[in-house]
């Protein structure tokens, strides 16, 4: 296996790259590759450190460490988010930087992979210091970012106001407003309907195909969310209006159970009131380590990295796991659901519906012409729905599981524009 590079301290099983290698690495043995091409999959096209100084609201200057990689130009401009935290590391976005490469190589988007990060406590800086650092990360990135090089999209941490303030830093230095240098803006400027819900939808006809595939009925099955933001929530939302049970819902503090089924639309008002589940009434308070444990037909994890783990997969009790989140379910565990006959569709297949919306709005803006919501989510639902079949029909083939059959998909398809394309020397 290859070596992780500029690994943090945390365990093999939780480092993301280590994991996102053991995964490429399976499904580069089946396919056969070469140790050449092996190594160009997995090695960063481009990789840029910048330091941000920032004039701070009281007059001092600080300077912020920030990232972009760009995994994979194979397939089409690099693609993926910008996040703002603390414990934001090279290592982490290298890694995130590639499942971005097989994520739109598996809905066959023609996007490479990429990831940025800038090491910052956004809580504890004010509106006029986050735009200050946002565009002048931007500026320092303005050689390698653009519409047909590196599309930058919201992460942890940002959202549409920063979208808007990379997009317009951007187009000042162009001189010409250029809306699809970034996915995720606000809908009135260049954004597609139905971005923010195409997550958690996306979620919700994975569950309809795995349903199918596995020959559990369409209608009424028990289902267990982790996390209630955008991707949860949403994924609630959607699952209901398909005529699931939704039994129990969580966010970072804990999480409510109702055997009978909960109201998401109720729950999530009482969620954005409240700020917490604490004190609803119709439900049974329940740990975020316990709600993982319930028995019911479909788990969705929608909330953060490594919460299926070697330490709790033996005690999971649902037949099917949808990943809403990135990396919910770690190398280790994968092997001990797969031996327990879990079907696990895996976060690179689950929620891709966030990237293809993102590629629709690119598409968009590219063209100055926007779609009614209702043409986003059918176009959507098309795309999830021959990925799925894709991945299916891999795993068949392979004989393994959805998630190195859904790599096996991924990289074979950016193996193979890398062949057509040849190496430029
Ligand atoms: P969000 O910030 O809107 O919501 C996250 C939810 O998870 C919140 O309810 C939060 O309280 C909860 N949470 C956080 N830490 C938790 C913990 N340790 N235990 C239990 N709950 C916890 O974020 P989101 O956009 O919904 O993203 C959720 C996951 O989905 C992330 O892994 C993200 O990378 C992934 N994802 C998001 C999108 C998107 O379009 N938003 C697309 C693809 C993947």
């Amino acid at each position: 296996m290859t070596q992780a590079v500029n690994a943090p301290a945390v365990s093999a099983e939780r480092n993301p790259f280590v994991q996102m290698q053991r995964r490429f690495d399976k499904a580069a043995d089946f396919l056969e590759l070469d140790p050449g091409l092996r190594e160009i999959l997995v090695t960063p096209y481009q990789e840029m450190t910048v330091s941000i100084p920032v004039q701070m609201d009281n007059g001092s200057l600080r300077v912020f460490k920030g990232y972009r990689v760009q995994h994979s130009i194979a397939r089409g401009p690099a693609k993926g988010g910008i996040r703002y935290a603390p414990d934001v590391n090279l290592d982490e976005v290298r890694a995130l930087a590639a499942w971005m490469t097989w994520k739109c190589a598996v809905v066959n988007v023609p996007f490479g992979g990429g990831k940025g990060g800038v090491i910052c406590d956004p809580r504890r800086m004010s509106v006029n210091e986050l735009e200050r650092m946002t565009r002048r990360y931007t500026s320092s990135l303005l050689d390698i970012l653009g519409p047909e090089r590196d599309v930058p999209a919201p992460d942890m941490n940002t959202g549409e106001r920063e979208m808007a303030w990379l997009m317009d830093t951007y187009s000042m230095h162009k001189r010409a407003t250029c809306t699809a240098i970034v996915t995720g803006k606000p809908v009135g400027l260049g954004g597609s309907l139905g971005r923010t819900e195409a997550t958690g939808l996306g979620v919700a006809y994975i569950v309809r195909e795995a349903l199918a595939h596995t020959g559990l009925p369409a209608k009424g099955c028990r289902v267990v969310i982790q996390g209630s933001g955008n991707v949860g929530g949403f994924a609630a939302h959607f699952l209901q209006e398909m005529g699931h049970k939704i039994i129990a819902m969580s966010d970072m503090y804990g999480g409510i159970v109702n055997p009978n089924g909960l109201d998401v639309a109720k729950v999530r008002a009482y969620l954005k009131e409240k700020g917490s589940f604490e004190g609803y009434p119709e439900a049974d308070p329940v740990s975020n380590e316990e709600m993982l444990l319930l028995e019911c037909d479909v788990l969705v994890p929608a909330a953060t990295e490594n919460q299926i783990t070697s330490e709790n997969a033996e005690r999971i009790h649902a037949k099917v796991i949808v990943e809403g989140a990135n990396g919910p379910t770690t190398a280790s565990a994968d092997a001990i659901l797969e031996r327990r006959g879990v079907f696990v569709v895996p976060d690179i297949l689950a929620n891709a519906g966030g990237v293809t919306v993102s590629y629709f709005e690119w598409v968009q803006d590219r063209m100055g012409y926007f779609w009614e919501k209702d043409d986003v989510f059918q176009r959507e639902e098309r795309v999830l729905v021959e990925a799925f079949a894709s991945v299916a029909a891999a795993a068949k083939k392979h004989q393994t599981s959805p998630r190195i059959a859904a790599y096996c998909v991924a990289v074979d398809r950016v193996a193979y524009c890398l062949k057509m394309r040849g190496i430029y020397a």
